[in-house]
């Protein structure tokens, strides 16, 4: 039995077990660690094992990143990384995930995208998106707009999956007449993961690049297999899972393409912005005291107070059913709050639309200004907000805006098939 080294991928047999996982290093010599999918460290007596078998050898660090040359012919595409677990690996000594020294490392782990397009890697920051402010929101379109203007071809943005869908938002809205696609993606297992699904989410998001949708999508694993990807649209799309691959769902609407690693983009919506023209408008101005309140009952309505009294411009609420708060309670607050801030309304259920004709609560509501934001998702809406604000001084303009179609965030007509999609 060959002795496996630290960063092997190893299937580990015993009488009652089988552990799939990565060695990790161990301080107990009779003992071996491994880390499995799940992320979860166990560790296994040696006495226990009858077997070992290395499925991966571990992956040699990459000393010196490549040298990416261009080949004449290729399109060009740019690559924005600005952290999360896409960019980052496993730290054997630890057992915890890091972002990559260089995010070149990437191109080295996946020569694939090389042959596809010339990539260019900018690296404005590095963060965990949790950790991403507004600021670095407007970084982001900041970089994709100057790469547009610069010739590329197609920009991918590789990002923490967790706030993605704010950021593909943002981007949706921010960047206007975008001229080329614009891809959004992230990883849910990191690069040295048997599982990792980066891989298959990059070369996708090269292909979508390629394609002549220029609209804003989160490219990212359409089921748990390895097989393809979908394209989903910047605004109506939502993560719906913590771990899952294929977490990310489109919301209200069907995906704009199904990707498949080799054969490139198959549209499935008809409906979509083409490639005209050369240069993108970017205007990266929001305000940022804009807030997101989901309502839930018995919650207090002098969190509205709260708000407007530290100066809030912009508040979201996610309402019940078809968009409501309790008009016993809330009222008073509600009608402050209008006075002073633009107050939105959206739903909780995720799916569906909100609807202030219904309930009576939901007529109460409008009449006292509350901006009812038809299907568009939460996190969309706050994003939206936001930038408007951000753009308009006229806040008659906003409010109506908001109820507005901008960047595919609003359908009149939902698809029955889009339900759980
Ligand atoms: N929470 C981190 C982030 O969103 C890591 C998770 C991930 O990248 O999927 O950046």
């Amino acid at each position: 039995m060959k002795e496996p080294s630290i960063g092997d991928l190893a299937k580990v047999f015993g009488k009652e077990f089988t552990y799939t996982g990565i060695i990790m290093p161990s301080k107990d010599e009779d003992i071996v660690i491994l880390k499995l999918e799940n992320g979860y460290n166990v560790g296994v007596s040696k006495s226990k094992i009858q077997n070992i078998s290395i499925v991966r050898q571990a992956r040699p660090p990459v000393k010196n990143t490549p040298k990416i040359k261009s080949k004449a012919g290729l399109p060009n595409i740019s690559i924005v990384t600005t952290g999360g677990t896409i960019t980052s690996k496993i730290d054997y000594r630890t057992g915890a995930v890091h972002p990559l020294t260089k995010p070149e490392e990437l191109i080295a782990n996946i020569p694939e995208l090389a042959e596809l397009a010339n990539i260019k890697i900018i690296s404005p920051f590095s963060k965990l998106s949790e950790d991403l402010t507004s600021v670095d929101l407007q970084k982001i379109a900041s970089s994709v707009a100057l790469e547009i203007n610069k010739g590329a071809d197609g920009v991918i943005v590789t990002h923490g999956t967790d706030t993605l869908h704010f950021t593909s938002a943002a981007l949706s809205f921010m960047l206007k007449d975008l001229p080329k696609p614009v891809a959004v993606v992230g990883g849910q297992r990191s690069s040295d993961r048997g599982s990792f699904d980066g891989h298959q989410n990059l070369i996708c998001a090269v292909q979508y690049c390629l394609s002549n949708i220029a609209e804003v999508a989160i490219i990212m694993h359409a089921n748990s297999d390895d097989d393809f990807c979908y394209a989903l649209r910047g605004t109506k799309v939502r993560k719906m899972h913590s771990s899952r691959r294929d977490a990310f769902r489109p919301i209200n609407c069907l995906p704009l393409a199904k990707i498949d690693p080799k054969k490139g983009v198959e549209h499935l919506d008809k409906n979509y912005n083409k490639k005209v023209g050369k240069k993108v408008i970017v205007n990266t101005k929001l305000e940022p005291k804009v807030v997101l309140i989901k309502y839930s009952p018995g919650l207090q309505p002098n969190v509205l107070d709260y708000y407007i009294d530290k100066g809030y411009k912009g508040i979201v609420l996610e309402g019940t059913g078809f968009g409501h708060v309790s008009t016993e309670t809330w009222m008073k607050q509600i009608e402050r709050a209008t006075k002073h801030a633009v107050v939105c309304m959206t739903t909780q259920t995720i799916y569906g639309t909100t609807n202030n004709h219904i309930y009576s609560a939901g007529v109460k509501l409008h009449k006292a200004g509350v901006i009812y934001c038809k299907d568009t998702l939460p996190e969309t809406a706050y994003v939206k907000l936001m930038i408007l604000l951000g753009q308009h001084k006229n806040l008659q303009e906003v409010k109506q805006m908001m109820t507005q179609n901008l960047a595919g965030e609003i359908n009149e007509r939902i698809e029955k098939k889009s339900f759980l999609f």
